[in-house]
């Protein structure tokens, strides 16, 4: 299975895409977590990333293609594996498809967890004290959202069209349990009811 989850910063996609993958035994690949691990080696280019990510810019298409090319290689993908943060841009949209279809893949789920912003701040001001992220401040937040709605949004009515019986939308101001449960539900084709 493959699945895709979308969502804006703060919605719990990260929390969800991976309880999703446990469940399936399938990978969980977070580009923000893959990204925060590069950060750890403290060269030139992971300076760099620092410094997008701190003020809540994306990092370039071309680090992130690579990535994810470089991980759905090997072979803990080959029986699916879940995407949390990619694609968020068009070209990374545009070099997802052109390698599923290559491989010939295909998407079987896209999770879109829909909430609304004032929860959203609310929601990364206390993970901020816990995880203490300096992308979770305040103002940064307001520069991810804009990023979101800006980059990443628009690419929801290409995947909507194209995989209208597997788009979902999911009311992510729910208990994670209860989120949990809706998507199981989803991904095992059993009859969902919003
Ligand atoms: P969130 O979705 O909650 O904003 P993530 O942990 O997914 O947080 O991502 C953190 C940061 O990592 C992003 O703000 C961005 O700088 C970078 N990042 C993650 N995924 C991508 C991507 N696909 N393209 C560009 N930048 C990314």
């Amino acid at each position: 299975m493959i699945i895709i989850f979308f969502g804006p910063p703060g919605a719990g996609k990260g929390t969800q895409a991976s309880l999703t993958a446990k469940t399936l035994k399938i990978p969980h690949l977070s580009t923000g977590d893959i990204l925060r691990d590069k950060l750890l080696d403290q060269d030139t280019l992971s300076i760099k990333l620092k410094k997008l990510m701190d003020s809540g810019n994306l990092v370039s298409d071309d680090i992130l293609n690579e990535i994810i090319a470089n991980r759905l290689k090997l072979p803990d993908c080959q029986g699916g594996f879940v995407l949390d943060g990619y694609p968020r841009t068009m070209s990374q949209k545009i070099f997802l498809i052109d390698f599923l279809e290559s491989h010939d893949l295909s998407i079987s789920k896209i999770i879109d967890l829909v909430i609304d912003e004032k929860i959203i701040i609310y929601r990364i001001k206390s993970r901020s004290n816990i995880e203490n992220r300096l992308d979770d401040r305040e103002e940064i937040i307001k520069t991810r959202m804009v990023k979101y709605i800006e980059e990443t949004k628009p690419l929801f009515k290409y995947f909507r069209s194209k995989y209208p019986n597997d788009y979902h939308i999911i009311d992510g101001d729910q208990d994670i349990e209860k989120i949990q449960d809706d998507i199981l539900k989803i991904v095992k084709n059993e009859d969902f009811q919003p």
